[in-house]
């Protein structure tokens, strides 16, 4: 079945997927952007039910159980995330332009169930940026930095899987490629 409203956006550990995803819901709310279930715990800052539903181990259990989720994945071989297939359903049912941010393997898993969904490959401007932009968060420790990087590096091998590539130089630039790649216009600024 043709589902040509779906758009997944995926790219590298620290390429600014996040940044550029919240802008978007921030700029354009004709894009209905998936909320995650997760297991990592909250941020400071973070808010269940808008920047992820934050599950228990046995929650997020019982969603792959009962066959809920599109697709699922550990990231950084840590924590569990899941796009809810049924809310996503729902919005595309409803003729929304919708968003996925997620991780390369989510992304794989996309593909094998809606192939006809637009894959956008976000790309850091240098691999020198993505290192700063990584660092320069400080939400993760030295191991998980490092885990993060190893995960980076096989990740931006992954590009020629993508329809399309948008390089996150700011992200003003990235947010109006991608949305001009779902069909919109870009905001005039
Ligand atoms: P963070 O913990 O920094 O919010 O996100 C870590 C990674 O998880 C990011 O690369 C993000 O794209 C990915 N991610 C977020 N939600 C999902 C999801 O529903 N499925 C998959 N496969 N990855 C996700």
């Amino acid at each position: 079945m043709s589902q040509p409203r779906l758009t997944v956006l995926a790219g590298p550990t620290a390429v600014g997927k996040g940044t550029v995803s919240t802008y978007i819901r921030d700029n354009y709310p004709e894009v209905w952007l998936s909320v995650s279930a997760t297991t990592r715990p909250p941020r400071p800052g973070e808010v269940d039910g808008v920047h992820y539903f934050f599950l228990s181990s046995e929650e997020f259990d019982q969603l792959v159980d009962e066959g809920q989720l599109l697709e699922w994945a550990v990231v950084h071989g840590r924590n569990r995330y899941g796009t809810l297939r049924r809310t996503v359903q729902a919005a595309m049912d409803e003729g929304r332009r919708v968003l996925l941010e997620i991780d390369l393997q989510g992304a794989r898993q996309v593909k094998e169930s809606m192939p006809d969904a637009t894959f956008v490959f976000l790309a850091p401007p240098s691999w020198e940026e993505m290192v700063r932009r990584l660092v320069g968060r400080g939400t993760e420790t030295p191991e998980e930095q490092q885990q993060r990087l190893e995960t980076a590096k096989l990740e931006l091998a992954a590009e020629p899987e993508f329809n399309h590539t948008v390089v996150n130089d700011t992200v003003e630039h990235a947010a109006d490629e991608l949305v001009s790649l779902m069909g919109l216009l870009p905001l005039q600024r």
